[in-house]
């Protein structure tokens, strides 16, 4: 970018009688205007995703194209508050961690200047915005380009027709450049054409409880991978014309869970419509795709009801089963055994649909999960018969997140003390991080970190009080849990743990440095259970918040619209970060990463990521508590029996009870009840508590009192704080995206070279 030309003009700029909204689209379209992509080398990665959770773009990309200091001094020489343009824009086109792992990669894709390209649907309304009323979450439509989109470049000429049996669908790309030592390109891409052709582009993940449901999510599915696969054709064409003998070779296609494995029956659908024989189609797609998984919950493992498929899109349907048949051959040939087959194959006769995870594991070369645990896991149960006789296809590769704009612009306060210690090469060098080792001893560079969290607390408060209306005082710990609300991630046994201490503190049979828990969640609109825990906690809140004798030590808050925006305070302020799910059940996690590289402690399971957070930053320095994945197992096959785990201690049974025994209002709904239920008797489709809250919570609760007793000592307690920080450059996600172009892609050397040297 040209720095000198964009300042001139931006202080030629007019902002007189401008409201926010009009200098935010006029600021924004004059850097867009100085910027131009980077050359797309021979060589390429094409990162295919159903979520990128952006969040907000306007200072991140200042930031990124290093103008964001003098583009507020410039404005504030106008009169004009760069803080002005907070509530503009929060780009949520995804729904957490899978949806912000892709925004975060494709930000490390530009800084460390890999030619990544991303693609995905251009949602029009984005996750849905949550309210609280009465406690319940209330959604409504989130209509994020009411304030225009001044980021993204139409690209009428590159759009497309995707063809389904019973509609033809436009398909128009908008490029998002993503800035870096490249600028690099998301692009999204809008559905066009008929009514029912638009709602394709409607929404992210529309219910599909139904028939039409899912016809739905099928249509959005394959919309997003056939856009895609053209795309990349199209490009490939331009140099090489019908020549396909190089496309895998210059072309790495990598699937973001399943939701984009529709591309691989496509491209073989598209290279046999361009006159080659299936053979080679099948050849060249089994080089091209790679796929991340990203779960192992069984209801994220996508299965499509083969007659859905036939229906909308025949073709399509006919070369997976084509798939399956070469799979079952070939295989039969490696010596798979009858159970390896029926484990692996693409189709399942029984249930007469396709697994789509079969299909990207049969199609991929490199198959990856995002934690050791968790790439461990897929190896010996998930994909056990592939692991067996393919293992060279399978690899870790951990999560990562952008110090940029999760470090560097979540907590200007931190970035300015981190600077004064090591200089600022650690935006774009992140192992520079470690450096910060060497002043963890050193009481006053403490002492700072120390008031700059405090000060990050009370930005984070101020916020909140005009957000939610809640009020808190100073000097308060803040344990913070923050992410989807799901069982297995277990907010509700941080709401039974609350509640204890509550109930502990009024008796008199405890006593803590003053604590904050912050809770922040959207649940899916149709997932009863994870309503009634926010529900539940809200009523929890609403009794702490309402005690004047305990207040003076505790209160709690339930944010709502937890976002990226939401994210960058709370990270910033918080001294420990929960992360609390069944281990065997978080993949990776991403949120216990930003939390560490602004200086929080774990108080976790080992879990995911959260094992080798503490591998790194040393276990002295986080508190890790409860069963391993290997008990879980255990207790998951030898008859778990939460009723035994609760008599141990009659504190759990009453906190227990206040499901059911009045202390809680939930409305008349029946939510608490079936809550109770589930962790009392379980139901048809689980055993009781399934997610073994209460093998856990003793401990949990211990470790909760542990680190508060800890924190008494602010000094000893901010060096694990700040040890944390200096070991997290593992958890860079540039780190992460240099292990796919070198282990994954074949493209760009350890430096992330421009271009690359080929497969
Ligand atoms: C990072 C992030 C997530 C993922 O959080 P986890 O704790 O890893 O589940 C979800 N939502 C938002 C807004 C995030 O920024």
């Amino acid at each position: 970018m040209n720095k000198e030309k964009y300042l001139a003009e931006l202080s030629a700029l007019p902002a007189e009688g401008k409201d926010a909204v009009c200098l935010y689209n006029e600021i924004s379209a004059l850097a867009m205007r100085h910027i131009a992509p980077s050359p797309r080398p021979r060589c390429s990665a094409h990162y295919l995703s159903i979520e990128y959770l952006i969040g907000r773009m306007f200072y991140n990309n200042l930031m990124e194209l290093g103008v964001l200091e003098e583009t507020a001094a410039v404005l504030a020489g106008k009169g004009v508050d760069i803080g002005m343009f907070e509530e503009i824009e929060d780009a949520a086109l995804g729904n957490g961690g899978l949806g912000r792992l892709a925004a975060c990669y494709m930000d490390s894709g530009a800084a460390t200047g890999i030619p990544l390209y991303g693609y995905g649907i251009r949602y029009r309304y984005g996750l849905f915005r949550q309210r609280f009323e009465d406690g319940f979450q209330k959604e409504s439509p989130d209509d994020w380009l009411r304030f225009g989109d001044p980021w993204s470049i139409r690209r009428e000429e590159e759009r497309q027709i995707v063809h389904f049996a019973d509609m033809d669908v436009v398909a128009v790309p908008y490029d998002m450049p993503v800035f870096g030592k490249r600028v690099n390109i998301l692009r999204l891409y809008a559905a066009e054409g008929s009514e029912a052709a638009q709602k394709i582009g409607d929404v992210l993940y529309p219910a599909d409880d139904t028939r039409e449901g899912k016809l739905l999510r099928i249509r959005q599915e394959y919309f997003l991978s056939a856009a895609a696969v053209g795309d990349i054709l199209r490009a490939y064409e331009k140099r090489h014309g019908r020549d396909y003998s190089h496309f895998a070779e210059e072309n790495a296609i990598q699937l973001n869970d399943t939701h984009p494995a529709f591309a691989v029956p496509e491209l073989i659908r598209a290279l046999k419509a361009r006159g080659l024989p299936h053979r080679t189609a099948l050849r060249i797609a089994r080089q091209v795709f790679r796929y991340t998984n990203h779960t192992i919950m069984p209801e994220a493992l996508e299965c499509w009801d083969a007659s859905l498929l036939r229906r909308i899109l025949p073709d399509i349907a006919a070369i997976l089963r084509a798939l399956n048949n070469s799979a079952a051959y070939f295989r039969r040939k490696e010596g798979y055994s009858p159970e390896e087959l029926s484990a692996s194959a693409l189709y399942d006769p029984a249930r007469h649909s396709f697994s789509m995870a079969n299909t990207a594991v049969y199609a991929a070369t490199k198959i990856n999960g995002v934690a050791e645990i968790h790439s461990g896991i897929i190896r010996s149960t998930l994909f056990g018969a592939e692991y067996a006789h393919h293992p060279e296809k399978f690899l870790n590769v951990t999560n990562g997140v952008t110090q940029r704009r999760w470090l560097e612009l979540a907590d200007g306060g931190l970035a300015a003390l981190i600077d004064g210690c090591i200089g600022r090469g650690w935006r774009e060098d992140f192992d520079r991080i470690a450096e910060l080792g060497a002043f963890s001893g050193d009481e006053k560079t403490l002492a700072c970190f120390v008031r700059v969290k405090e000060e990050n607390k009370r930005r984070l408060f101020s916020y909140i009080a005009s957000k939610e209306g809640a009020a808190f005082g100073e000097g308060r710990m803040l344990y913070a849990q923050v992410k989807r609300l799901h069982e297995y991630k277990r907010q509700l046994m941080t709401a039974f743990a609350l509640l204890r201490l509550y109930f502990d503190l009024k008796e008199g049979k405890t006593d803590i440095f003053p604590s904050l828990f912050l809770f922040g969640a959207k649940s899916a609109p149709s997932y009863r259970r994870a309503k009634g825990i926010i529900k539940y906690i809200n009523e929890i809140v609403r009794l702490i918040n309402g005690d004047k004798e305990t207040n003076g030590k505790l209160s709690a808050v339930f944010v709502s619209e937890y976002n990226v925006s939401y994210a960058e305070k709370i990270v910033a302020a918080a001294d420990v970060s929960l992360q609390v799910s069944a281990a065997g059940t978080e993949a990776s996690g991403t949120g216990n990463m930003k939390f560490m590289m602004n200086g929080a402690v774990t108080l976790g399971t080992a879990d995911g990521a959260n094992i080798e957070i503490t591998a790194r930053a040393g276990e002295e320095n986080e508190y890790i508590f409860g069963a391993r994945a290997k008990e879980l197992e255990t207790l998951r096959r030898g008859g778990y029996d939460p009723a035994a785990w609760i008599q141990k201690d009659p504190a759990w049974e009453r906190v227990l009870r206040t499901l059911k025994d009045g202390t809680f209002s939930d409305g008349g709904t029946g939510l608490f009840a079936e809550l109770y239920d589930s962790l009392t008797v379980g139901a048809s489709w689980h055993a009781p508590d399934q997610y073994f809250i209460f093998r856990d919570i003793g401990e949990y609760y211990a470790a909760i009192l542990r680190a508060n007793a800890d924190y008494g000592d602010r000094l000893a307690f901010a060096r694990k704080q700040w040890n944390n920080i200096a070991a997290s450059a593992y958890f860079s996600s540039d780190r992460a995206v240099r292990e796919y172009a070198e282990k994954i892609w074949s493209i760009g050397g350890k430096n992330g070279r421009e271009g690359g040297n080929g497969a």
